[in-house]
């Protein structure tokens, strides 16, 4: 059977590599990092999300790793609360913070217990191998493999380039990522979580004195994130962070921050891209989730949709993997699925990151407009339900996601 190969094991490599070693296809996975400890994963997964994993029967594998539901949204205005959103919002489950460097030890765990799968850690791919195939009137250069850093190749029918935002995949096989303009950075911090806030896990969403910032329980016991919005070339000077904070979130925390002092980490800094290539795929390649369609943090949506990028993916592969000859793969079959997982995917991902958009605008106009705010947070009392209500029929594309996504054997 041929081969496949994919770079990157974030959800969307990960999950796509197990559902083809499962399904008798020979994988390769290649991680460029040692551990998954060591660099900032997102924890929100949103119903549509969590579905996708219950989809690929992974539900018991999920009550094994730290998760933590969310039990409502709030939005603060200056001092005053415009509005909560219990979760589930409607949905049948609620928006659910998962660690996610457990849950992708996991995953690569379940598929090594398949024989037919391959796992290198530690070793970034570095290119691709390239060959021209055909007669020479319709000859066309070909992905035949990868080569990593440790000089080694790695032959492959098929390459999946799942690497990320700033996918090398993507800058090697020459496939162009059109970014929308940069609008923000995050500095994410943690700190331990005050008494009790686990029990009632609330996203606060605080917009005061031309600062917008989130604040919610992590999946991980005891600990509480802090994720604050800068302009990208804002510099991270020193700050007495715990000072900063206490002076701007909602009054239930101020004691905690102002006595949180040295327990709040150092900041990290974490760039925000949101782009889409317009072409996902070239002859033997296939680029998914972020590489293919970098995500915004807001409202949680790029782990989600890297997930059923893979349940997508898993679909239009493995029925052609599977009838295709390892000696004589039909290649002309394979590249005609690329194309089609593309169609497939694109009409969520374009809504996706509109409505990214629009999210985080509002949060935008709430920041620099004063005189907007001042007035929200005035009226909440009366102003607050109306704008729960919008808020929460808006969130429901979000949430559930936008197109039909089954996996199909
Ligand atoms: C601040 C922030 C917060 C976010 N929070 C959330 C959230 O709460 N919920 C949510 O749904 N989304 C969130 N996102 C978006 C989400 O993190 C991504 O959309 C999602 O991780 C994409 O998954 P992926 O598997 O495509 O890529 P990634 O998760 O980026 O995984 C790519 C993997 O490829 C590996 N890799 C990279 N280069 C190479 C190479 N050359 N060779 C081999 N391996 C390589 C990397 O080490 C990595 O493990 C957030 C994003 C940001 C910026």
């Amino acid at each position: 059977m041929p081969r496949v190969a994919i770079v990157g094991a974030g959800p969307t490599g990960a999950t796509l590599a197990l559902m083809l070693a499962q399904r008798g296809i020979p994988v390769t996975l290649i991680e460029a990092a040692r551990d998954f400890q060591r660099q900032f994963r997102g924890e929100g997964l949103m119903p549509s999300g969590l579905g996708a994993l219950t989809q690929m029967g992974l539900d018991s594998l999920l009550k094994t790793v730290p998760h933590r539901p969310l039990s409502a949204w709030e939005f603060w205005l200056n001092d005053r609360r415009l509005f909560r959103a219990d979760e589930p919002l409607g949905s049948s489950r609620p928006c659910t913070l998962v660690s996610q460097p457990p849950l992708l030890e996991a995953l690569v765990q379940a598929a090594q217990r398949e024989s037919n799968f391959e796992w290198i850690a530690g070793t970034a791919v570095k290119d691709l191998l390239w060959q021209t195939v055909g007669e020479a009137s319709q000859s066309e250069n070909r992905v035949t493999g990868i080569q990593l850093a440790d000089g080694r190749t790695i032959v492959a029918d098929l390459v999946i380039g799942a690497d990320g935002r700033a996918s090398a995949i993507r800058q090697r096989a020459g496939l162009t990522l059109e970014t929308q303009p940069k609008s923000i950075d995050v500095l994410w911090f943690k700190l331990p979580a005050p008494p009790g806030y686990a029990a009632d896990n609330r996203f606060c969403t605080v917009v005061k004195k031309g600062r917008v910032f989130s604040l919610f329980h992590g999946a991980e016991e005891g600990k509480m994130h802090l994720a604050w919005a800068i302009a990208p070339d804002e510099p991270t000077e020193q700050k007495d962070w715990a000072k900063t904070f206490a002076a701007l979130v909602p009054p239930e925390f101020v004691e905690h921050f102002q006595s949180a002092g040295e327990s709040i980490s150092s900041p990290m800094r974490l760039s925000v891209l949101v782009g889409r290539c317009s072409r996902w795929h070239c002859p033997g390649l296939l680029l998914l989730g972020d590489a293919a369609h970098p995500m915004s943090p807001v409202r949680a949506q790029g782990i989600n949709l890297a997930l059923r990028d893979a349940i997508a993916a898993a679909n239009h592969l493995i029925p052609v993997l599977k009838t295709t000859d390892a000696a004589a793969p039909d290649l002309t079959a394979l590249d005609r699925a690329l194309a089609s997982i593309q169609a497939e995917r694109e009409p969520e991902i374009i809504q996706a990151q509109k409505l990214q958009a629009h999210e985080a605008g509002r949060g935008e106009l709430l920041r620099r407009f004063g005189i907007l705010r001042q007035g929200l947070s005035t009226f909440s009392p009366i102003l607050g339900l109306l704008v729960k209500q919008v808020w929460t029929q808006q969130q429901r594309p979000l949430r559930e996601g936008m197109t039909t996504v089954r996996l199909q054997s």
